[in-house]
């Protein structure tokens, strides 16, 4: 069990809803896409530190700010004498390895994540001094997929390849290590000086008048369901889900997306595409949602 577990941004939830209910540029889709795959990386490296049977603390997502400057880290782990940090990267394809750039055959250069680790290493060092503590720090850059290919690369030891990554993992779980009270006090500080709210996506624009209404399948996403007595069905995929559960997690795409916005059976009955009754509507918010207010005025929270 992860120290501190990663979840799933709002941002990134916010980006797959507007993916769905509106009409992306070319640019915001792939920027999309790669926000989703750095992700799923990320998740996939965290299933194998969880194998990891030594002492040590780790810590997933992590955003500190250090002398006003913000920075991320994918990855974390904790042992005795070491803070060990990790960049993870789910790049796929060939590239060619460039002090400053790599470069794949077809798409546009990326920066050389050896910067960022420095940078990162850095801004970790003088974080753990202000706090007081003494750990040596080590980064390494993890290229997690295994579709992946750095040509030209130099010799470097930050790196750390598909082919090497179980080998690495085995070694680093070798790792003489006892934690203690110190140890505890630094994860717990880590943790209260995470930055949930700090967000490095950027969101394209969006207005409520310009969004797909209308209920969706939680199977596939498809917007094109039936209703049938208390139940939705799937058109594309036939799943079936309470009318209910739809309606709500429909209520959550809209409170993600619209925060500040007030809830109530009309706005609701809109979003959900008209397909469901206002009256029906009102019985689910008034079961699930504390309501404030009566008749035309309930409000929901
Ligand atoms: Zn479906």
């Amino acid at each position: 069990m992860p120290f501190k577990a990663r979840v799933e941004s709002e941002d990134l939830k916010r980006f797959k809803i507007l993916d769905q209910r509106m009409l992306l540029t070319a640019d915001e889709k792939k920027y999309y896409k790669a926000l989703l795959k750095g992700y799923e990386g990320e998740v996939q490296f965290d299933s194998l530190t969880e194998k990891l049977q030594s002492d040590s603390f780790i810590l997933n997502d992590l955003v500190l700010e250090v002398n006003h400057t913000k920075f991320q880290i994918d990855s974390t782990i904790i042992f005795q004498n070491t803070y060990h940090f990790f960049e993870v990267k789910n790049y796929e394809g060939d590239y060619i390895y460039d002090p400053e750039n790599f470069k794949s055959g077809s798409g546009k250069p990326i920066q050389n994540p050896l910067d960022q680790l420095k940078r990162s290493k850095t801004l970790i060092r003088q974080l753990l001094q202000n706090l007081g503590y003494n750990l040596q720090v080590e980064g390494h850059v993890i290229f997690i997929n295994p579709e992946f290919t750095l040509l030209n690369a130099p010799y470097d030891l930050s790196f750390i390849y598909p082919s090497q990554l179980n080998r690495f993992l085995k070694k680093l779980d070798m790792k003489p290590s006892r934690l203690n009270n110190i140890h505890i006090k630094l994860a717990n500080q880590l943790v209260a000086l995470h930055q949930s709210k700090v967000s490095m996506i950027k969101l394209p624009t969006y207005e409520y008048d310009q969004l797909k209404k209308g209920l969706n399948c939680k199977g596939c996403d498809s917007f094109s369901v039936s209703v049938q007595g208390k139940k939705q069905i799937c058109n594309e995929c036939g799943y079936v889900e309470m009318i209910s559960t739809a309606v709500l997690r429909s209520v959550e795409e809209y409170k993600l997306l619209f925060p500040n916005w007030k809830i109530n059976s009309n706005i609701i009955f809109d979003w959900c595409g008209g397909a469901i009754s206002k009256r029906r509507i009102g019985r689910t918010l008034g079961k699930s949602l504390k309501i404030v207010g009566v008749h035309q005025w309930a409000v929901y929270e």
